[in-house]
């Protein structure tokens, strides 16, 4: 018997008229028993997040003690949820108990959770299904990562006998015991992980856009859909920005070989994308899949003679990025020099100035230097590795757009190229390659 479990983003969830789309998505298959929600989204540009006007709620209660005018907006939304899907359900009742609670628990994570929590409970009430909540079902462990084993149980326990079941997304139970969100996008994993528990045949991802693109639609015009792709290529590009969603969503349907579908709620007769296990994953000819961007790195370049007999080299300079407990993204390294790429916003409050000192301490280099405000662009593909003169055709392109490559990482995986470049170069560097390799 298949079983599909599908997510709905935040668009998907904007107001009424699209969560009746959402209600007759689900219900023309029968397969699709088990939903995941997303907080309602921006209705048109300029429109403004419910969980960001959440956040906003919680800068309020620390500032004042109590939410204010940015709880009106949540319930002002929700009623007209309600009032445009004509359903009977006390929304009020569910709001008050809401903005009590924010307010008695003065918790970020709490109040940002709310946004999912309210939609689902919605949802469920559309859909005459069951509501089950996160936070009884999905768990962290002490770690902050998620318990697999312990969440599988209860979100299986949690089913027993409901036909359909309604979960919100985005949030579970910590270590602590309180409720603890995902990072941003995060409800992509929570569908991704009741997909593992059930053992879906299928994990279905509903948004806006009919698939994940060859790039993002916001800098090419129309980029070219991908029809299908592999676990690993999805990572790379979701990693590095391609946020249609989000990159630790691969974990949860990994080891139980989950295929997920793309879909688009807004034309769902689209066929979509398919990201496929690596297993089942055939090539589809073209030497690209996909290209992705990421901004604000930087990138801290060494130099030393003869760099590479000195036995723990690199070794060093590490321990000084782990003495201040800096994540490290990629380190290109040549015969004498070495460089290290940084995520900017890790270096904050005079990380930076500590960790070149620390280096300089630990390695004495000829050179040290820093360049700050990169963008990384990932070109990612397994048709790369097999396919000659990939790169000259990269860098040609990247030559006519006269951009100025800073940095330069081709992955062990043979499956990416990653460049780094200023950040105001990015979009017109993402623009490039894609002419290259898909035209116009
Ligand atoms: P949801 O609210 O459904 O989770 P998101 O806003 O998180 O949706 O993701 C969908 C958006 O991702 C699209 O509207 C698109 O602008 C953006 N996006 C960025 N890169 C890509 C890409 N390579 N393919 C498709 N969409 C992309
Ligand atoms: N609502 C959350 C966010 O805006 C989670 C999600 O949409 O996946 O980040
Ligand atoms: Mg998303």
């Amino acid at each position: 018997m298949a079983v599909k479990v599908c997510k709905f983003g935040g668009t998907s969830m904007a107001d009424g008229n699209v969560m009746s789309r959402v209600r007759n998505i689900i219900e023309s298959d029968k397969d699709r028993k088990y939903v995941v929600v997303s907080a309602p989204g921006k209705r048109y540009s300029g429109d403004v997040k419910i969980t960001d006007i959440l956040y906003q709620c919680h800068r309020e209660v620390e500032e004042r003690g109590a939410c204010g005018a940015s709880f009106e907006l949540i319930r002002n939304r929700f009623n007209s949820i309600v009032r445009e899907l004509n359903i009977d359900f006390d929304i009020n009742s569910v709001l008050d108990e809401t903005e009590r609670r924010i307010n008695a628990e003065k918790d970020e994570d709490f109040t940002a959770s709310r946004g999912e929590y309210l939609s689902a409970r919605v949802m469920a009430e559309v859909l005459g299904a069951k509501f089950i909540d996160a936070e009884d079902v999905i768990f962290f462990d002490k770690n902050g990562a998620y318990a697999a084993a312990k969440s599988d149980k209860a979100i299986n326990d949690a089913l027993r006998g409901a036909e359909k079941a309604v979960f919100p997304g985005f949030y579970g139970r910590g270590y602590n015991g309180k409720v603890k969100t995902f990072s941003r996008g995060g409800s992509d994993i929570s569908g991704a992980i009741v997909a593992r528990a059930v053992n879906a045949t299928v994990y279905e991802n509903w948004t806006d856009v009919s698939g994940f693109l060859a790039c993002d639609p916001r800098i090419v015009d129309s980029p070219r859909r991908i029809k299908a792709l592999s676990y690993k290529e999805l990572r790379e590009l979701s990693y590095m920005g391609a946020n249609v969603l989000h990159s630790e969503s691969i974990f949860p349907v990994r080891k139980a070989n989950i295929p997920i579908h793309i879909k688009n709620t807004f034309r769902p007769e689209d066929e979509g994308t398919l990201i496929q296990p690596s297993v089942y994953y055939t090539p589809s000819g073209s030497i690209v899949t996909g290209i992705a961007g990421k901004k604000d790195f930087t990138v801290i370049f060494i130099e030393k003679s003869l760099m590479n007999y000195q036995i723990g080299f690199v070794r060093k300079v590490l321990s000084v990025l782990e003495k201040y407990n800096v994540p490290v993204e990629h380190i290109p390294s040549g015969i004498d020099t070495m460089s290290v790429v940084i995520e900017s916003s890790a270096l904050k409050d005079g990380k930076l100035e500590l960790i070149l000192q620390g280096i300089k301490e630990a390695v004495a280099p000829d050179v040290l230097r820093v360049n700050e405000d990169i963008a990384l662009i990932a070109t990612v593909g397994h048709g790369m590795s097999s396919s000659v003169g990939t790169s000259a055709r990269l860098f040609k392109a990247m030559a006519e757009a006269s951009v100025n490559v800073r940095m330069i990482d081709q992955g062990s995986s043979e499956l990416n190229i990653i460049v780094g470049v200023k950040n105001e170069d990015c979009e017109k560097c993402i623009r490039a390659i894609y002419r290259e390799f898909f035209g116009n």
